[in-house]
């Protein structure tokens, strides 16, 4: 919806499928230096897929399913999707939860089946005091080093199962990247994903700087932080949690298969989500104001 309120700022950039907020906003390309890029759904597809489900001893792997599965239908996260997907097919029907909370960048909470089922990082689990058993502990591991996203299931304070799921970062991501690179800007991968799942998909892409585990609420201080030390900031985000990020970067990029939120936080909007569009727009924007001058 809210594309439509926003001024097209250019005809070119309209053609190339940029939306700019104002003329104001190619002035702000002027000393980017530096491109923050959200990792799920910006630098990856973010449409996540089940891959595979890891039980603690004496755990049924259908029962994990139909808990989580519930929980998770009642999430829009990319990784709630991938679940409650999965566990449909699997087991069918799945329960409507009670008490449902999203704790954000953490995962889901609430009660299903009577029982109280946690789904997310293994840190949500542990502020309940519900610490993976070691085969958990080691799928967890394997999952991560092979750059695969992975959240715990607990339920009645004991951690039941790991589930991974995989995303695809998306064709376009690596070149993007070369070309931010050849405009002069350093690429920094920014996400609330585990580390060694941000270095992998951050190595396939080309990206050397990583700030991972990032709550969203601190992906605005990041960027802050970054400008202190006195470099001036662009930001590619899709998500609620990257607007906040948007509004402070010197210049704001959202994706146009993103939420409303980044759209409305970003002073460019990428109309089809390809990343390549990003340096396309600086350069639009440099050669603009070439012109101007
Ligand atoms: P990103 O910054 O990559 O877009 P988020 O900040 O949305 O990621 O989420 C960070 C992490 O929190 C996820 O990688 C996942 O481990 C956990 N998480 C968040 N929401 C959910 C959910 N609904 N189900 C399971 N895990 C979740
Ligand atoms: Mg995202």
């Amino acid at each position: 919806a809210t594309p439509t309120a926003l001024l097209v700022g250019t005809g070119r950039g309209a053609q190339l499928g940029i939306l700019i907020k104002g003329p104001e906003v190619l002035e702000s390309t002027r000393a980017v230096d530096t491109v923050v890029l959200d990792k799920t759904g910006t630098v990856t597809e973010g449409r996540m897929t089940l891959v595979q489900v890891v039980t603690a001893d004496g755990q049924d792997e259908a029962q994990v399913l139909r808990l989580a599965g519930a929980l998770e239908h009642a999430s829009e996260h990319p990784i709630a999707q991938a679940v409650a997907r999965a566990a449909a097919e699997r087991v069918g029907d799945l329960p409507t939860p009670e008490d449902f909370a999203n704790v954000e960048g953490l995962g889901v909470q609430g009660v299903v089946d009577g029982h109280a089922v946690l789904v997310g990082r293994p840190r949500l689990l542990a502020e309940w005091s519900q610490h993976l058993p070691i085969e958990l502990e080691r799928a967890l591991e394997a999952a991560q080093a092979a750059g695969r996203t992975a959240v715990a299931v607990g339920w009645d304070g004991q951690a039941r199962a790991i589930l991974v799921v995989a995303d695809t970062v998306k064709p376009t991501s690596a070149q993007a990247i070369a070309e931010l690179r050849a405009l002069g800007l350093t690429p920094v991968l920014l996400t609330g994903d585990n580390e060694a799942v941000a270095r992998s998909v951050a190595a396939e892409v080309g990206i050397e700087e990583v700030i991972a585990e990032v709550l969203p609420a601190d992906k605005v201080d990041v960027v802050k932080r970054l400008q202190a030390e006195g470099r001036s900031v662009a930001m590619v985000g899709d998500g609620v949690n990257d607007a906040a990020a948007l509004a402070q970067a010197d210049l704001g990029l959202a994706m146009g298969t993103g939420t409303d939120a980044a759209i409305e936080a970003a002073d460019l909007t990428l109309v089809r989500g390809d990343l390549r569009v990003a340096a396309d727009a600086i350069r639009l924007s440099r050669r603009t104001l070439r012109t101007i001058k």
